[in-house]
């Protein structure tokens, strides 16, 4: 098990305060499990969506945190993928301490699917051409292939009564449906993606952005939906579409903003580390 220093204890700390003043409480953990894992299957689930399925031995004694678990996946594509330490919190510190030429890519991903008797989790990845290193890792994932895991935490934790309201994109459909897979109370449920190619098998109001700003198409849907009270909301995917959700529910239906979790998966023209 890595020790963290007491500074780098400290750092995580207050940050976690600085957030909850913010937002709504995430899960968080107290260690970081790093290691390799190896692809065992991939899966095409639409022309825009890949499963990858991983193993590794640790998986069996891995426990996540809530629905919404994510990790950050450690990518080498044309060398073999050397670690980054994994004695600090901040994996990203960790990796500019490596020298460039074997510094791996860093992206996050949800785990989709966590089998512990069989040590593997799924992962879904939208795949949006060879633009950035997580994409075209996805594209190019076969069986056998090596990756770096390392764990993160996850932000799904609402009140046990109350209405609850969930927004997301294609990234975060991964995300949305592991909650939806745990949770029985009626949920409000919004879903935007590109087009109707995006769109799977899930209770939800969809819309679709066509060629407008992210989260324009979501953000008018909940404005246009009749909902009595929103007791906590959770708004996942690309930056637009988080803040836009959070501030129409802060601003038009006085929504307490620490019962909001809302996170920028990607956003437009920039990379995600
Ligand atoms: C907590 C968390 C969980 C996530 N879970 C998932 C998941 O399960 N599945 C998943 O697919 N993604 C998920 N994401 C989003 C994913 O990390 C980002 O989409 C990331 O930018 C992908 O990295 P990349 O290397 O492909 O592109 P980057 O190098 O980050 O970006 C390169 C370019 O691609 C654009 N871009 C990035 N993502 C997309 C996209 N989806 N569509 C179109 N253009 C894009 C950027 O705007 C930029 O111009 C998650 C993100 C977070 C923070």
């Amino acid at each position: 098990m890595p020790r963290y220093s007491a500074l780098d204890r400290f750092t995580l700390k207050a940050a976690t305060k600085a957030a909850e003043l913010l937002m709504a409480p995430a899960n968080r953990r107290e260690v970081f499990d790093q290691f390799v894992m190896t692809v065992t299957a991939v899966t095409e689930l639409s022309e825009h969506m890949r499963r990858i399925t991983f193993h590794a031995p640790e998986f069996a004694s891995f426990a996540v945190t809530g629905p919404d678990e994510y990790f950050g996946l450690l990518m080498a594509t044309d060398r073999e993928l050397v670690m980054p330490a994994d004695d600090r919190i901040n994996v990203r510190s960790s990796l500019r301490a490596m020298p460039e030429d074997v510094r791996p890519d860093l992206r996050w991903y949800t785990v989709r699917a966590h089998r512990a008797d069989v040590a593997e989790i799924d992962v879904d990845f939208v795949v949006h051409g060879d633009a950035g290193p997580g994409t075209r890792w996805a594209r190019r994932a076969e069986a056998g292939q090596k990756a770096g895991f390392r764990a993160g935490g996850s932000a799904y934790r609402p009140p046990t009564s109350g209405a609850v309201l969930l927004a997301a994109d294609e990234t975060a459909l991964p995300a949305l449906a592991a909650i939806l897979s745990t949770e029985t109370r009626p949920l409000h449920v919004f879903v935007e993606v590109p087009d109707p190619s995006f769109q799977l098998d899930l209770d939800a109001t969809w819309v679709f952005r066509g060629s407008d700003e992210p989260g324009s198409a979501v953000v008018k849907a909940i404005q246009d939906a009749t909902l009595s009270t929103v007791d906590y909301a959770w708004a996942c995917g690309e930056s637009g579409l988080a803040t836009g959700v959070r501030r129409h529910l802060v601003k038009d239906r006085d929504v307490d903003r620490k019962a909001i979790m809302f996170s920028g998966y990607w956003k437009v023209g920039s990379a995600r580390m």
